[in-house]
C-alpha cells in the first residue's frame, strides 16, 4: 500500500475533472503546523461556472437507470476499502483524530456508500385513494419520488470523509448533481472521495468537490437560485448565517449539541464510566454527539466521580499516527485556546477542575469539571473540545429536567436497568435520539440522524437523507366513466 507523502498539491474535482488554479490554501497537520499540502482556492466565478455545470449534471444523473447508480456507488464503495489505509492516514494527518479513530470513520464511510447503494433500489411511492372524494370516482393513480436538482453540501472538519459521504451517497442514489465544499482545514479527506467516484465511473457534472473558503465562496453557493437543496453540517453561527441567506429551497440542518448522559443508582457503574468517558473525548472532544453534561444521581455521585476521573487520567493524548495514542489535538491551537479559555472562564466563576486543564499547542488535556455554575458560557453552550462537567442530582426528574434546559438537542444517553425509567426519559427528553445503557456518541449511518432545536433541521442517515432529497410527484388517470 503507498502512502501518499506529506506534501501533496492536489486539484479540486470541478465537474467530474481535476483542476488547478493560482491561487490556492495550504493545508498543515494541526499535531506540529507542518505543512502537508495545497488545493486551489476557487474563487466565487469558479462557483457560478459549477453550478452551471452541475445543472447539465442533474440531468444525467436522473436519467442514470438505479442499477447503474448502485454499482457506481459500489465501486467507489470497494475503492475507499482497497485504499483503507491511505484514507485513514489522510483523515489523520489532516483532521484531529488519532489513526485509530480514522480507521474507524473509514470503515463507517463504507458502510454509508453501500447502504447509499441499496437504498437506490427503495425509492418508493405509493397510490393515491382518489376515490376517497366525491366526484373522482372514475381516478386512480400514484406518486412516486423524482430528484430535486443540484444539491450544494456544506462539511466541517471533525468527521471530514464520512459526513462528506453521507451527503454523496444519498445525493447520487436519488440521482441528483452534487457540489461539495469542504471544510477548508480538510479538504483532503473529501478529495480522496471524489477520487473514488471518479474510479468508478460516475458521469462527469455530476459531482463536484470544490475547495475554497466559506467566506468567499459560501454565499455564492448558497444563494444561488438553481441550488434545489443546502446540505448543511456544521456550528449553529454558520447554519444561521446560511439559513437567512438561502431564500426559497430546502435546507438539511445537522448542527451541534451539548449533550447530556445521565447515571441512575442502578446502572453499572464501571460500563456507564467506560461509555462516557469515551464519548466526551473521542476525536478530542470535537464530536457533535459527544458527551458535555453528565447528571448523576447523588447516591453514587462520589464514587461514579472517582472512577471517571481515574479512567480519564489513563487516557493516552499524544501522537495521531500511534496505534497506542486515545486522543490528539484539537484542529489547531486557535481552538485549543479557545476552549482554554472557555475552562479558565468556569473556574472563575467558581467550577472545581478535577483534572486536566493543561494545553500545549493544539492539544488540550482530557478535563473534568464539577460545581459548575449556571452563569458560566460552557453550562449552556456547545465546547467542541475534550471537557466534560459532572453534576449530582436527586433523581431522575430532576436529571431530565436539567438536560432540556438548554437550547440544543441532538441524543442523549441514559444509563438504568429499570424500564420504567428509560421509557420516562425517552418520553420526556427533547433530543432527536435516545441510547439506553449507552453515551449519546452512538450512531450506525442508517438509522434517522439529526436534532431539534439548535441542533438542527431534517435528518441524514441515508434513507432520510434521500427523502430529502426527493419531492413526491403525483400521478393522476382520469378514466372514462364506465
Ligand atoms: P463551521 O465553522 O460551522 O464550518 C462548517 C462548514 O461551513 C465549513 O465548510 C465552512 O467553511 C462552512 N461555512 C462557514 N460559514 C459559512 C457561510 N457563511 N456560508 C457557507 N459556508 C460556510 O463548523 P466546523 O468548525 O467545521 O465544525 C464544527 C461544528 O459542526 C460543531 O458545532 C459541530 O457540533 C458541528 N457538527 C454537527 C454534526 C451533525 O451531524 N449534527 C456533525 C459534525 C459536526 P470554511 O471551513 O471555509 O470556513
Amino acid at each position: 500500500m503507498i502512502i501518499e507523502s506529506r506534501m501533496t498539491a492536489r486539484k479540486m474535482f470541478f465537474a467530474g475533472k481535476w483542476e488547478n488554479r493560482e491561487q490556492s490554501i495550504i493545508i498543515r497537520d494541526p499535531q506540529d503546523n507542518s505543512i502537508i499540502g495545497t488545493v486551489p482556492a476557487a474563487t466565487k466565478e469558479d462557483m457560478l461556472k459549477c453550478i452551471e455545470e452541475a445543472k447539465k449534471g442533474a440531468k444525467i444523473s436522473a436519467d442514470l437507470p438505479v442499477y447503474k447508480r448502485m454499482e457506481i456507488i459500489n465501486k467507489a464503495a470497494d475503492y475507499v476499502e482497497v485504499n483503507k489505509e491511505k484514507y485513514a492516514h489522510t483523515i489523520s494527518l489532516e483532521g484531529s483524530k488519532t489513526i485509530r479513530e480514522a480507521t474507524k470513520e473509514v470503515t463507517r464511510a463504507i458502510q454509508t456508500l453501500r447502504i447509499s447503494a441499496e437504498e437506490a433500489r427503495r425509492i418508493n411511492g405509493e397510490t393515491i385513494s382518489f376515490d376517497q372524494m366525491s366526484g373522482s370516482e372514475n381516478r386512480v393513480g400514484h406518486y412516486y419520488r423524482f430528484p430535486i436538482g443540484v444539491i450544494a453540501a456544506i462539511t466541517p472538519f471533525n468527521d471530514p470523509l464520512n459526513l462528506v459521504a453521507h451527503k454523496i451517497g444519498p445525493a447520487i442514489a436519488s440521482g441528483n448533481a452534487i457540489i461539495v465544499k469542504p471544510a477548508t482545514v480538510t479538504p483532503l479527506s473529501a478529495l480522496l472521495l471524489a477520487e473514488a467516484f471518479a474510479e468508478a465511473d460516475l458521469p462527469e457534472k455530476v459531482l463536484s468537490v470544490i475547495t475554497g473558503r466559506g467566506s468567499e465562496i459560501g454565499d455564492t453557493l448558497v444563494t444561488h437560485p438553481d441550488i434545489r437543496m443546502v446540505s448543511f453540517t456544521g456550528g449553529l453561527q454558520a447554519g444561521e448565517e446560511i439559513a437567512r441567506k438561502a431564500g426559497l429551497k430546502k435546507l438539511g440542518m445537522e448542527l451541534g449539541s451539548n449533550s447530556p448522559a445521565i447515571v441512575l443508582e442502578d446502572a453499572d457503574l464501571d460500563d456507564a464510566v467506560e461509555s462516557t468517558v469515551s464519548g466526551a473525548f473521542w476525536a478530542a472532544g470535537q464530536n457533535c454527539l459527544g458527551v458535555q453534561r453528565i447528571y448523576i444521581q447523588e447516591s453514587i455521585m462520589d464514587v461514579f466521580q472517582t472512577k471517571f476521573v481515574d479512567r480519564t487520567n489513563k487516557y493516552v493524548v499524544g501522537d495521531k499516527q500511534s496505534e497506542l495514542t486515545d486522543m490528539g489535538p484539537l484542529i489547531s491551537e486557535k481552538e485549543a485556546i479557545r476552549v482554554e479559555n472557555l475552562v479558565n472562564e468556569a473556574i472563575e466563576k467558581g467550577a472545581t477542575l478535577l483534572t486536566g486543564g493543561k494545553r500545549n499547542g493544539a492539544f488540550y488535556s482530557p478535563t473534568v469539571l464539577t460545581n459548575v455554575p449556571e452563569n458560566c458560557t460552557i453550562a449552556k453552550e456547545e465546547i467542541f473540545g475534550p471537557v466534560v462537567l459532572l453534576y449530582p442530582v436527586v433523581d431522575l426528574d430532576a436529571a431530565i429536567e436539567k438536560s432540556n434546559d438548554v437550547d440544543y438537542g441532538l441524543q442523549a444517553g441514559i444509563f438504568t436497568k429499570d424500564l420504567n425509567k428509560a421509557y420516562r426519559a425517552i418520553g420526556k427528553l427533547d433530543v432527536g435520539g435516545i441510547m439506553i445503557n449507552d453515551s449519546s456518541d452512538y450512531r450506525i449511518d442508517a438509522m434517522p440522524f439529526g436534532g431539534t432545536k439548535n441542533s438542527g433541521l431534517g435528518r441524514e442517515g441515508i434513507k432520510f437523507a434521500i427523502h430529502e432529497m426527493t419531492d413526491p410527484k403525483v400521478v393522476c388517470f382520469k378514466l372514462p366513466n364506465s
